[in-house]
């Protein structure tokens, strides 16, 4: 039989939770972990099809095509449920978790098991994740919590220890690629700006949903950009140029922290490119897509040179991602900038 045919890959993980199910043994609550877009979320959707599926003989668990299933696969069935943050908030807060608990302990309407999936777990306010945990100490029969979160540190251990852990596998560049091109419109994409398909796949590490996001028309702009910007800022680490276009391609970079971060993502690829190019000719690239510029621009700049602008965007990322300030970030990549 096959398990789960809506989610690529994670192979191991799909014959343990499908085993589960057909033998009675699916705990109450799981926590799936994954970056942004790598499918959690469907796969949250397709426990909870597994789990009401009504066809007698299948081929896979969830059937798909049993009235139960295309309902949960559709998000149009009553008894799957989700919690979110509420519009404008940031977090989700011990309200939502309340009226979660008043339902729970109903009977499911229409259907063998009750799901509830609480999306981005990891913003619940302690007070939310506590009063979780009492639904967690008396589990109602039938009921599934399904727990979606990109970073479980932020999630109380007292939690975790009542939740079993999915840790969703980052997926091999071909297999979001073969997953991208069963989409006629991405398709198409792929033949007319085959530059931009192959970049977002790159940038997407794995998860599907953030290539499909940023092959989005308005998006694919916004990365051609930054790619740009990147592209810019990596040919002027060449020695000897004026240090004023090196600055400025610093200053280029995006402000705002998510996308400097992505900007940072960008340059590390690029750099990982040209510092790799000395030892391995043969190596897959991450950020350009051709080896013979890659090797001449890497020659231009020097190896040791790299290795510092290396580590000095590392020490960038890392402090961003630490929240510290961003003006702070850039000042010292100038500064780092004229001493190297
Ligand atoms: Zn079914």
């Amino acid at each position: 039989m096959e398990f789960f045919p809506q989610i690529m890959g994670n192979k191991a993980t799909k014959e343990r939770l499908g085993r589960a199910i057909l033998q009675n043994t699916f705990p109450h609550a799981f926590i799936i972990e994954g970056p942004r877009g790598c499918g959690k979320h469907t796969l949250a959707i397709s426990l909870s099809a597994a789990l009401n599926c009504n066809s007698a003989q299948k081929s896979a668990l969830p059937c798909g095509t049993c009235d139960s299933c295309r309902r949960i696969l559709n998000k149009n069935f009553v008894d799957v449920k989700y919690i979110t943050k509420k519009d404008g908030k940031s977090t989700i807060g011990v309200e939502e978790i309340r009226s979660m608990r008043e339902d729970i302990y109903l009977s499911p309407t229409e259907s063998a098991y009750k799901i509830y999936i609480v999306e981005d777990a990891q913003v619940m306010t302690p007070q939310a994740q506590n009063a979780l945990l009492k639904i967690f100490e008396e589990p109602p029969a039938g009921v599934v919590i399904f727990l979606l979160c990109d970073n479980i540190q932020q999630i109380l251990s007292t939690i975790k220890s009542r939740a079993q852990l999915v840790r969703m596998q980052r997926l091999a560049d071909e297999a979001v690629r073969s997953a991208l091109l069963k989409r006629p419109e991405l398709a198409l994409l792929s033949t007319s700006s085959p530059e931009a398909f192959t970049a977002a796949i790159k940038l997407s590490q794995g998860a599907i949903g953030r290539a499909v996001e940023m092959l989005d028309t308005e998006k694919r702009d916004e990365l051609a950009e930054e790619r740009e910007i990147a592209s810019t800022l990596l040919e002027r680490l060449v020695p000897g140029k004026e240090k004023f276009k090196l600055y400025s391609a610093i200053q280029a970079l995006p402000q705002k922290r998510n996308d400097f971060l992505r900007s940072m993502h960008m340059v590390l690829d690029g750099l990982r490119d040209l510092i790799i190019s000395k030892y391995d000719e043969n190596t897959a690239l991450l950020f350009y897509t051709d080896m013979t510029k890659v090797s001449e621009l890497a020659s231009r700049i020097g190896h040791a040179r790299l290795l510092r602008f290396y580590d000095a965007f590392t020490a960038a990322r890392n402090k961003s991602e630490q929240n510290g300030n961003m003006t702070a970030i850039l000042t010292d990549l100038c500064a780092i900038a004229s001493r190297v």
